[in-house]
């Protein structure tokens, strides 16, 4: 007690410094410094730097509650994006080598997937991410610490490191970019102590085995769809709804072809416990909500994906004014990304009501450095931000659901164009073709506005990033028809879309 005591009063004397030497010449250590490595944190630094800032950006990864640590860049290089993506691609492969039996190819059967051979690939990948991560920052002349931050004042950031050893370090500002860990269920016994996360899935040297991947959000239905797709027995059991938020057609789709390809689904269900058994097994009790009734079933892994939050509260931003959204606890931010304190920015997921993507952290991090660099003052702009759910059947959208394009404007005033297409590719491998689907939410007035632009199929991702600068720029359902296809493509679907849903008429494509 006496030495911890002794610790603080020392610390104390370091922050009293610190501050009238601030206060004494107006100086900083660093003109910006940056808690979070991740997409937005380093973007934001590495910007900041090439105006010629002096600049320092904090990292620090706090194990998941299982032990699984990881390096530098955040949750989209190491726990997010880059490892989902490869896993989803290896199963993406699966579904090709049954194709290609079809064209063609002799390929001795069975065939069987090596979970240990893709983790290790794919974990070897993302550490040279780290690396590369490491060395931009090098080169770019930004200073890396690999340091937990806090705040003491608007301007002094407190980083301890793992061994408890503590720095202080003043910036004239300051980025949060600190993003988002997953939630466990604190109410179900045995969940945090038996069950993993998606900050521990891509990182397990062996295969989780029969998986149970509680939650319906797009990081559950991703991996239940890659462990689907590299042949493990696959459950998803959901409260309410799949895909909250994303347009809810679209989404029935998605799990619609999930439940063909092989996953199991347990709707209106809630876990009540998991416990483990003598043979290692984890026993999940479940209730179903509509039913009332209790159900168990054993599994080799179960993964809660239920949801993410900001860990704001060990940042101590309270303390020094920073107001935080009172449920999710992130940081409520103006325009130009300030918080309530003027000199203290947040950037990326922790920012109240920002899209949570890898994209938009990297271009909110890079524009707010060049505001504080003095270099422009152009803002982020937050709408028909594109994205891509990497199911087995990818779903890729931009612009608003159709539930919230008749909420915003009414049912009378939208027009939508949608179609049922077959893929190219389906056709000889017989592959069910039935959730490929498009649709074009518009505006009935002149030209037609689209709204928003919805597609399931092969290469979502690819597709719909090109359709999202036609939107950006202000694409009508006019520009659309005024648009040449690329033939034989699944994209070219968008360009001939001609039934409206209000006319009721088969949207089946048939021919070319
Ligand atoms: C499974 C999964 C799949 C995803 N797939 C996609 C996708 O396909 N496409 C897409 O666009 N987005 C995807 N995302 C979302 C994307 O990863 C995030 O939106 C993005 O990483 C957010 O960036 P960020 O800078 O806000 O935070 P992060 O990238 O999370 O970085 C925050 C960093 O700050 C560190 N940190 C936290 N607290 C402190 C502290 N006190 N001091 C120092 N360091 C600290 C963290 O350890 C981390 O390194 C996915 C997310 C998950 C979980």
């Amino acid at each position: 007690m006496a030495a911890f005591c002794k610790g603080r009063s020392r610390f104390k004397r370091v922050l009293l410094q610190q501050t009238f030497i601030r206060n004494l010449t107006g100086t900083f250590d660093y003109d910006v410094a940056v808690i979070g490595g991740g997409s937005g944190g380093l973007a934001c630094s590495k910007e900041a730097a090439q105006f010629g800032k002096k600049v320092v950006v904090l990292d620090y990864v706090e194990p998941s509650p299982k032990g699984t640590k990881w390096g530098l860049g955040g949750t989209c290089v190491n726990v997010g994006c880059i490892p989902k993506k490869l896993m989803h691609q290896s199963a993406l492969l699966g579904t090709a080598v049954k194709d290609a039996g079809k064209y063609g190819w002799n390929i001795p059967t069975p065939v069987s997937h090596d979970w240990h051979t893709m983790a290790e690939a794919v974990q070897n990948h993302v550490r040279s991410l780290n690396w590369g991560h490491r060395v931009q920052l090098q080169d770019k002349k930004v200073k890396y610490l690999n340091l937990k931050g806090s705040l003491l004042d608007e301007h002094t950031i407190r980083g301890v490191n793992k061994a408890g050893k503590e720095t202080v370090l003043t910036a004239e500002n300051i980025v949060i970019a600190t993003g988002m860990r997953p939630k466990l269920p604190a109410d179900v016994p045995g969940a945090e102590e038996h069950g993993i996360s998606s900050d521990d899935l891509f990182w397990l040297k062996e295969s989780p085995g029969k998986t149970l991947v509680v939650g319906a959000s797009y990081v559950a239905l991703e991996c239940a769809g890659f462990l689907t797709g590299i042949g493990l027995d696959t459950s998803v059991m959901a409260r309410s709804i799949a895909l909250r938020g994303f347009d809810q057609q679209m989404a029935g789709l998605v799990t619609d072809h999930m439940e063909s390809y092989g996953t199991r689904f347990s709707w209106q269900c809630v876990p009540r416990r998991v416990e483990k058994l003598a043979s290692g097994a984890l026993q999940v009790t479940w209730e179903d909500s509509g039913s009332r009734t209790e159900h168990s079933d054993t599994f080799d892994t179960v993964l809660w994906a239920v949801g993410r939050a900001a860990e704001t509260r060990k940042l101590n931003l309270e303390k020094v004014g920073v107001v935080l959204e009172k449920e999710s606890g992130n940081i409520i931010v103006a325009d130009n990304e300030a918080s309530s304190v003027p000199n203290i920015y947040a950037i990326g997921d922790i920012g109240e009501g920002r899209p949570e993507l890898t994209p938009v952290a990297i271009k909110a991090g890079k524009l707010l450095a060049r505001r504080l660099a003095g270099a422009s003052t152009e803002l982020m702009n937050y709408d028909k931000i594109p994205t891509t759910v990497f199911t087995p059947l990818e779903y890729g959208c931009v612009g608003l659901s159709e539930e919230e394009a008749e909420r915003r404007y009414g049912k009378d005033r939208i027009e939508v164009y949608h179609a049922f297409y077959k893929p190219l590719e389906f056709t000889v491998a017989e592959r069910d073709a039935s959730q490929c689907y498009i649709k074009a939410v518009c505006l009935r007035d002149g030209d037609q506005p689209i709204l928003g632009l919805h597609f399931t199929g092969p290469n979502a991702g690819e597709v719909t990033q090109g359709f999202a600068l036609g939107l950006q720029c202000g694409a009508t359902y006019r520009h659309l028809l005024d648009t040449v296809g690329i033939h034989p493509t699944c994209a070219e679907e968008v360009v001939k879309l001609n039934i409206t849903k209000r006319s009721g008429l088969d949207a089946t494509v048939t021919g070319c």
